[in-house]
């Protein structure tokens, strides 16, 4: 089961259409990298760190 939401009402719904507004409702992705993004400057050092760790394997 998927979880959708929607964005007008900010609800979420297991529907593609909110029951609240009729909006239609979008799958939430995770966060992606962007300089909005609080972590994303930590999770960037984070896969750095993977990298390194591969590379001495
Ligand atoms: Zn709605």
């Amino acid at each position: 089961m998927k979880m959708r939401h929607c964005k007008k009402c900010r609800s979420y719904t297991l529907e593609e259409r909110c029951k609240k507004c009729g909006a239609e409702t979008t799958t939430p992705h995770p966060p992606r990298f962007s300089p909005q993004d609080p972590y994303g400057k930590y999770r960037r050092k984070l896969k750095m760190e993977i990298w390194r760790k591969m590379d001495e394997l």
